[in-house]
């Protein structure tokens, strides 16, 4: 049920001496809220689900245009290597075929991704593993150190500086606004280099496009469940508090303590989303990455080819990354050395917050992809209810 007006709706119930006591007041109406608000619910719990944003979802927000389905947060390709957790999604919705095999530009020239022979091929003319192994055997030898302490280092030692120079240095300090050299190495080692001719992004056994979006999951996941849009928590939280036994807080772990230890940083994007009616085929391929330093945007998503879309026109959406600032959504966790130390401090004062769940990509500051979003919804509920 949407709550339109909560309080209006409260007091009415009120005047009535009919009192809502809610077991849970969830924070956020993206995936982690949704999945723990679902589960609590089968569990015959009482919830009420808050957004500040006008829409459920969270990032994972689909919205139908022109009969495309646009990613409104930017490409979402679900992947997983736990059937548990594909077994999980696939309640809600069926999955498509699609393959994330994302291409680069650099200065016009396109290369295959993940770094793989295609890649390699392209590059230096290399056709078989061994000859690509020496190739990058050769270029690492710019790294001087025993140990790898950040990402460029990590990224010289595993595809050498050509790779480096041409797909990795360029994106990624546009899209973390940071120098390479001051970055967690984890942070490339989400992408795999493969010495076999296979440009599939991801390594994970299960893939795909939830056909007719992300958003039908959530309405699925949050059927029969009480949820109020357009709601901030930090403008209402007395009230809001009052109205449940316990809290399941999915925001800004830091604006949840006022940012007693200092602000964490984030990074945000801007998207720029246009509906194309002189063609029906911009790019080709739904992800295309833009790894020069000049080019403002890091990456254009073609939206109708995530579904094999045959309409005769086409939306697509540029992203362009932005410091994070208190207007703007916090879509990455900057996981440096700095934030982490924060990140420790806030982290405790969690673990004795009385009666809060802390959960999801901004509670827990972790660069989660969706299934380590759901898993850790998943073990939260076992934890509260053993
Ligand atoms: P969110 O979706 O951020 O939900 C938190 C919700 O809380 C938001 O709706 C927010 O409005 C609300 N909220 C926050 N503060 C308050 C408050 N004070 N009051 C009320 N409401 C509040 N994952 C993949 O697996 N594959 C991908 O291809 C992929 N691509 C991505 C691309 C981009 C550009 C981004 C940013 C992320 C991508 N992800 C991808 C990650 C995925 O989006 C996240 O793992 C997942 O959406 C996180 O869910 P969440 O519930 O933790 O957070
Ligand atoms: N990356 C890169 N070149 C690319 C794609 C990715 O250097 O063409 C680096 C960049 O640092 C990026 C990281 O790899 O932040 C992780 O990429 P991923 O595609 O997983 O990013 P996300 O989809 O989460 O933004």
């Amino acid at each position: 049920m949407l709550v339109k007006n909560l309080y209006n709706y409260y007091s009415t119930k009120q005047q009535k001496g009919d009192v809502i006591v809610y077991d849970y007041l969830i924070v956020g109406a993206g995936l982690f809220g949704s999945t723990f608000a679902h589960e609590a619910h089968k569990r015959d719990k009482k919830c009420l689900v808050i957004d500040k944003r006008d829409h459920i979802a969270g990032n994972v927000y689909t919205e139908e245009i022109e009969g495309i389905q646009v990613h409104k947060y930017g490409a979402h390709i679900f992947h997983t290597n736990s059937k548990k957790i594909w077994d999980y999604i696939n309640q809600f919705a069926e999955f498509n075929r699609y393959t994330n095999s994302p291409v680069a530009n650099y200065r016009g020239e396109i290369y295959n991704l993940p770094f793989n022979m295609n890649t390699f091929n392209k590059l230096w003319g290399v056709s078989t593993p061994q000859q690509a192994k020496e190739k990058i055997e050769e270029q690492k030898k710019t790294i001087t150190g025993s140990t790898i302490t950040n990402l460029e280092e990590q990224a010289i030692s595993i595809v050498g500086t050509d790779i480096y120079e041409k797909l990795i240095k360029g994106y990624t300090e546009k899209q973390w606004g940071r120098p390479a050299n001051e970055l967690p190495a984890f942070i490339i080692k989400r992408l795999p280099v493969r010495f076999t001719y296979d440009n599939n992004y991801f390594n994970d056994r299960y893939q795909g496009i939830p056909i007719g979006g992300y958003t039908k999951i959530i309405e699925k996941m949050l059927n029969g469940i009480d949820v109020q849009l357009n709601t901030d928590y930090f403008d209402h939280k007395e009230k809001l508090d009052r109205l449940a036994d316990k809290v399941v807080y999915t925001g800004m772990i830091d604006q949840y303590f006022q940012y007693c230890y200092g602000r964490l940083e984030y990074r945000s994007l801007h998207f720029d989303t246009k509906i194309l009616d002189d063609t029906d085929n911009f790019q080709g391929n739904a992800v295309v990455n833009y790894t020069d330093d000049i080019t403002p945007f890091t990456r254009i998503i073609e939206h109708k080819h995530f579904e094999f879309g045959t309409q005769e026109h086409t939306v697509i959406t540029e992203e362009y990354p932005k410091e994070w600032t208190v207007d703007d959504e916090p879509y990455y966790p900057i996981n440096n050395s700095k934030n982490t130390e924060m990140y420790k401090q806030y982290k405790e004062l969690a673990d004795i917050e009385e009666n809060v769940i802390f959960g999801g990509r901004l509670a827990t500051y972790k660069y989660y992809d969706m299934h380590q979003v759901i898993g850790a919804a998943l073990a939260t509920i076992d934890k509260e209810f053993s």
